[in-house]
């Protein structure tokens, strides 16, 4: 039976062990043991967890992309293989499963419909790059009031998604070379994009159908996502200048860090 190991760096240790084994458990998986250590940035949680292979990549999506999560890496332990013993830490015990994800702090959008998109996260996971049927699922799912957020939250768990998969060993970046060396090459995956100066111009965005509603918030999202832990300094925060809805030819993003 397949083992993960995570390890996240959290800016404090108070009540980390709690919160993120609430998202441990919400994904089926069991905390089999952990340390947790003192880092230069805070504190660096190691977990050790079991469950069921199909929801793996959820778990780890919501891992990489929960507020207190500064930095995220995982890998898989086989049975028989087993590294230094990690001592068991009495004081957290995980929080009982069935406990509502609480979105808070640190920029995480407040007014999404969180279960929604999580119940999603390994859907688009498993399809990507063709994720734009389940975002107009997603659209269509949630009420009016929460579809903005729901879609900025996707967008931010998908962007962070994508950085650890792909861009996660490279140095940090201004915001400049950022845009060029990592948004502008996932974004491409995606969408028909250009970097123009240092805004982003998207054509054709299928998110963004002309007289509709823009969809612009998933990619500010995804950009803010991506970028979370990717600049020299700063928080990353994008945002929709003009929309291919309101008559534009094209979506264009910017970004402020
Ligand atoms: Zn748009």
């Amino acid at each position: 039976m397949a083992e993960l190991e995570v390890r996240v760096i959290s800016e404090r240790r108070e009540g980390l062990l709690i919160e993120l084994g609430r998202v441990v458990s919400e994904h089926g998986h069991v905390l089999v043991r952990q340390r947790l250590l003192p880092d230069e940035r805070g504190a660096g949680l190691t977990m050790v967890l079991r469950g069921p292979e199909a929801s793996r990549s959820s778990l780890e999506v919501a891992l990489g992309a929960h507020p207190r999560v500064l930095h995220f890496e995982s890998s898989r332990e086989t049975a028989g293989r087993h590294g230094p013993p990690v001592p068991q830490e009495a004081a957290e015990p995980p929080a009982p499963s069935g406990t509502p994800f609480r979105a808070h702090s640190l920029g995480m959008p407040s007014g999404a419909d969180v279960a929604r998109v999580e119940r999603m996260l390994p859907s688009l996971a498993k399809d990507y790059p063709r994720i734009f049927p389940w975002l107009i699922n997603l659209e269509y799912a949630v009420t009016a009031e929460a579809r903005e957020e729901s879609l900025h939250l996707a967008g931010r768990r998908a962007g962070a998604w994508v950085f650890r998969r792909e861009f996660a060993l490279g140095a940090r970046l201004a915001p400049a070379d950022a845009l060029k060396r990592i948004v502008v090459p996932a974004l491409r995956d995606l969408v028909t994009v250009e970097l123009r100066g240092e805004q982003l111009h998207v054509r054709g965005c299928p998110l963004c159908q002309s007289g509709g509603l823009s969809g612009g918030r998933f990619f500010c999202g995804f950009i803010e996502g991506i970028l979370a832990d990717a600049l020299v300094a700063g928080e990353p925060c994008a945002n929709e200048i003009s929309c291919h809805c309101h008559g534009a030819p094209e979506c264009v993003f910017e970004l402020t860090a």
